[in-house]
């Protein structure tokens, strides 16, 4: 059978959906093809069940320690892991089906459940049809990596998406990998009463960040009876009855942990391997990420490729931020281009992490002269009124320009108080118009101008 549609998307992950309602709605007759859930990483096994994860697992630590606040508990603080599942559950099935049901609601627009593999620059086989169309735009999105660790083909272990499955508690949750994924679940399942240890090969977790960064990251973690495992150069793992034994071989400590649950959290990888790529002659890197130019046109014409799978970004925001390149491109007149954007993220642990722009080291390796401010938690009013003072906000200004070239904050409310340096920072703006800016008070962000006004050479 053959069907004929002027697009086709494929993946409803971040950036597929609102494409494909666009250019329905531009009159365009759209197909689109899902394999699996309607909504992809980020609706079903990434950011949104995470974040409703850490909501729970603030909250048995806050109730832990409601006595700092002079609040009494009566009685133990316990964890249901099998509400906590559901509550998550839920969260997830109302955003997958929303995605679904909009899809499948939406005029000129076409659902296929099936998997979609590309025939040739214009076809896309699913089951057994054949689509064809003038335009075809892949966001296929990407999965965990399983790099070769010896013994990982004989041991059970858990993923991002098999995570999402357990409802009761891992009596010692083994974590390998200390970025993003892995401190985020480590962090909550702590809370949530596991002894959880987290495994990392270099010398310092989320090493992406600046060292101060990583450090203080630690402390947070460790602070709360995680144990860290830095420079495990020879991760290995073998059966040890129900659970798995990590061998590390760190410098220091024990050269074997035993765990009763064991997460790979080390890093994803695109889902283009099996797209048929080839058949349309769309070129990929060597990690299988395909091609874009600043557009995100692929190798070939008419194919675009966005979100994850593009590797020019690995978030909800990035994905998102395709779309709207891509939608303002073919039906906006538009120009814009992937590198107008600024590098922005979020590490989601309690306290967050809000990143904006250039790391230290980015500045440094830029070569331009650049002050520096920073200042602790500790001196944040806001922080002290809560009880939460842990971490600090750092910023990097030009020295000419007085432009900002990138901040770290890390502490209470950082995801949020982030924006305002982001808005500035798209605004081409000097830092002078947050110094004398009047913000909110009690606020994290009152504390920007102060901040700013701590500026000194970075030496
Ligand atoms: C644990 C975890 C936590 C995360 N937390 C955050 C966060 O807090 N903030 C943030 O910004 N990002 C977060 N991310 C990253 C975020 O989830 C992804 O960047 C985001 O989902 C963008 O993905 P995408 O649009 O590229 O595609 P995806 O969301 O991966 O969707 C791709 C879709 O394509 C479908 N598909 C694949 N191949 C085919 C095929 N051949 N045929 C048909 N369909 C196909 C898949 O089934 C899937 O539905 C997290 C990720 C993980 C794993």
């Amino acid at each position: 059978m053959a069907a004929r549609f002027d697009d086709i998307v494929i993946g409803t992950g971040q950036a597929g959906p609102s494409l494909a309602a666009r250019l329905a709605g531009a009159g365009r007759r759209v197909a689109v093809v899902e394999r699996k859930l309607f909504g992809g990483t980020c609706v079903n096994v990434g950011c949104i069940p995470t974040k409703t994860l850490v909501a729970s697992a603030r909250a048995a630590w806050v109730a832990r320690k409601a006595a700092d606040w002079g609040v009494v508990v009566d009685g133990a603080v316990r964890v249901d892991m099998k509400q906590v599942k559901a509550r998550m559950d839920a969260v997830v099935a109302k955003s997958r089906t929303g995605v679904e049901g909009w899809l499948k609601g939406t005029a000129n627009l076409t659902v296929y459940e099936g998997h979609a593999r590309l025939e040739g620059p214009k076809a896309v086989r699913v089951g057994d049809e054949t689509l064809h169309a003038e335009r075809i735009f892949i966001n296929v999105g990407g999965r965990a990596a399983v790099p070769p660790i010896p013994g990982s083909e004989s041991v059970p272990y858990l993923d991002n998406a098999s995570m999402m499955d357990v409802d009761d508690l891992p009596e010692h949750l083994v974590i390998v990998g200390g970025s993003y994924i892995g401190l985020e679940f480590g962090q909550m399942y702590r809370r949530f009463g596991s002894r959880v240890t987290i495994v990392e090969m270099a010398d310092r977790l989320i090493g992406r960040e600046d060292p101060e960064v990583s450090d203080a990251i630690r402390e947070i973690l460790e602070g709360e009876g995680v144990d860290v495992r830095l420079n495990a150069k020879c991760v290995a793992f073998e059966k040890d009855g129900g659970g798995v034994a990590v061998r590390v071989d760190c410098g220091e400590g024990s050269p074997e942990i035993r765990g009763s649950h064991l997460l790979l959290a080390v890093g994803r990888r695109p889902n283009t391997s099996d797209l048929g790529l080839e058949a349309a002659g769309v070129e990929t890197d060597d990690r299988g990420f395909i091609k874009v130019d600043d557009q995100l046109r692929t190798s070939v014409p008419g194919i675009w490729a966005l979100g994850d799978c593009n590797g020019r970004g690995a978030f909800t925001h990035t994905s998102y931020n395709d779309y709207e390149i891509v939608a303002a491109n073919l039906l906006d007149g538009e120009d814009r281009r992937v590198s107008d954007r600024i590098p922005c993220y979020a590490l989601f642990i309690d306290p967050p992490l809000g990143r904006a722009g250039m790391t230290e080291a980015e500045v440094r390796r830029s070569g331009r002269r650049a002050l520096v401010a920073r200042r602790p938690m500790e001196k944040v009013g806001r922080a002290v009124e809560k009880g939460e003072t842990a971490g600090f906000l750092k910023i990097h200004v030009d020295a000419e320009s007085k432009r900002i070239l990138g901040a770290a904050l890390l502490g209470i409310e950082a995801d949020e108080v982030v924006h305002v340096i982001l808005d500035v920072m798209y605004a081409g703006a000097p830092c002078t118009v947050i110094e004398r800016a009047m913000h909110i008070h009690p606020t994290v962000a009152e504390l920007l101008p102060t901040l700013l006004q701590g500026l000194k050479p970075l030496e």
